[in-house]
């Protein structure tokens, strides 16, 4: 009997943070996340996250519903096919395609449950069987004293065993560089470090702080523009030494193909949860090889994508390719979540500084039900199954 989607279920998961933090842009005091379930007429069933808004990923997964209904998990890039072509005309950009990327990813899960194939394994095997995360943290409690924390959360990193460190800027570029000082006084020169202003300044701003900051060995600049300025992008690159990075405000290979066209960036970011899931991921990162500038997509979300980027990152391609291998970067964030801590199992371990990548079937990882029980606010979970 052919394999047919019968059920797509969303789930809206929150969690209120103990303490609020902030970035260049505005301030979080929770996290919320849209989850998509999809199952097959076996029973079987896949796991998917968008990035994004979560109610409006949500209104986008329902709307796509009725293309999913009575299709085959298995033919993932017909369904996506499906799915462009039904928001095409509305939303090349943007919280549809984030929509289209958790659907996606939820079907790839399905496909190598199915199969009993993990998705490395369904987008051309595993070049490597282990990622090294970095930190993604050093967000601001207090904008009145934004270093406050710097020493105590650089060590927790450290004696975590992370190798790399992201931190935030964006606080105007007197501060940032008091702050990028301290950290590499306080790391020391054996850890990377990067930073991110999530698009906070104008050229000469991004231009000030990258000359300030490149005594200090940065590994790469963040978003230092905003991601509608292509042109900027690539001047800022050739004005400065630090490797200027983005990508996670991007959709389609075909917004991916706009960036490297106009040489905006050294390292690509494309977030799987939004840019279009695993089937698109796997185009850019074949447009990315094209034009030399390697990959390290962006995460910010629960175990579910975190997993879609160690299945992805397994199967990327190493350019240039050499005896020993440079380290495929992982970014883990490492603010306060339990939705990313307590969601998937089994559970994500550093050692050595290093994520093995799960060889289980699909994403290699389930859901919690109770956790999702608990923090869901969808009225579809089947509480006698999770309370039975
Ligand atoms: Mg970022």
């Amino acid at each position: 009997m052919e394999t047919k989607i019968t059920k797509i279920e969303t789930y809206i998961v929150r969690d209120k943070l103990s303490q609020s933090f902030y970035f260049s842009q505005w301030r979080y005091s929770e996290r919320c996340i849209c989850l998509v379930k999809i199952t097959d007429n076996n029973g079987n069933y896949g796991w998917g996250e968008g990035y994004g808004p979560a109610s409006v990923l949500e209104a986008g997964i329902k709307l796509l519903k009725p293309l999913l209904i009575g299709e085959n998990p298995l033919n993932n890039e017909v369904i996506w096919s499906k799915m462009y072509r039904k928001t095409l005309d509305y939303a090349r950009k943007g919280v549809l395609v984030a929509s289209i990327s958790a659907i996606d990813i939820a079907i790839m899960d399905l496909k190598g449950k199915t199969l009993g194939l993990p998705v490395s394994s369904l987008i051309g095997g595993a070049q490597r069987k282990k990622v090294e995360p970095y930190a993604t943290g050093m967000y601001f409690s207090d904008l009145k004293n934004p270093s406050k924390n710097y020493q105590k959360e650089a060590e927790k990193y450290i004696n975590m065993g992370f190798k790399a460190i992201k931190m935030k800027v964006g606080l105007g570029v007197k501060q940032d560089f008091h702050n990028v000082k301290l950290m590499r006084e306080i790391i020391g020169n054996d850890i990377m470090l990067m930073i991110d202003s999530n698009h906070a300044y104008n050229y000469n701003e991004a231009l000030s702080l990258a000359k300030k900051v490149e005594q200090f060995d940065i590994s790469w600049f963040e978003e230092p523009l905003s991601p509608e300025y292509y042109e900027q992008y690539a001047e800022l690159r050739k004005n400065t030494i630090i490797p200027i990075a983005g990508g996670e405000c991007e959709y389609l290979r075909f917004g991916f193909l706009q960036l490297l066209k106009s040489k905006s960036l050294d390292i690509l970011q494309p977030d799987i949860c939004s840019c279009g899931g695993i089937t698109e991921a796997k185009r850019i990162a074949a447009l990315a090889t094209s034009y030399g500038i390697p990959i390290v997509p962006h995460t910010w979300g629960s175990g579910i994508g975190i997993h879609v980027a160690l299945q992805f990152i397994a199967n990327l391609e190493s350019i240039p390719g050499r005896l020993i291998e440079a380290p495929f970067l992982l970014e883990y964030d490492q603010t306060e979540n339990r939705i990313r801590d307590y969601l998937t199992i089994p559970k994500i371990e550093i050692k050595n500084g290093e994520i093995q990548i799960p060889t289980n079937p699909g994403l290699g990882v389930d859901v919690d039900e109770r956790f999702l029980y608990d923090f869901s606010e969808s009225d579809e979970i089947d509480i006698k199954k999770v309370l039975g």
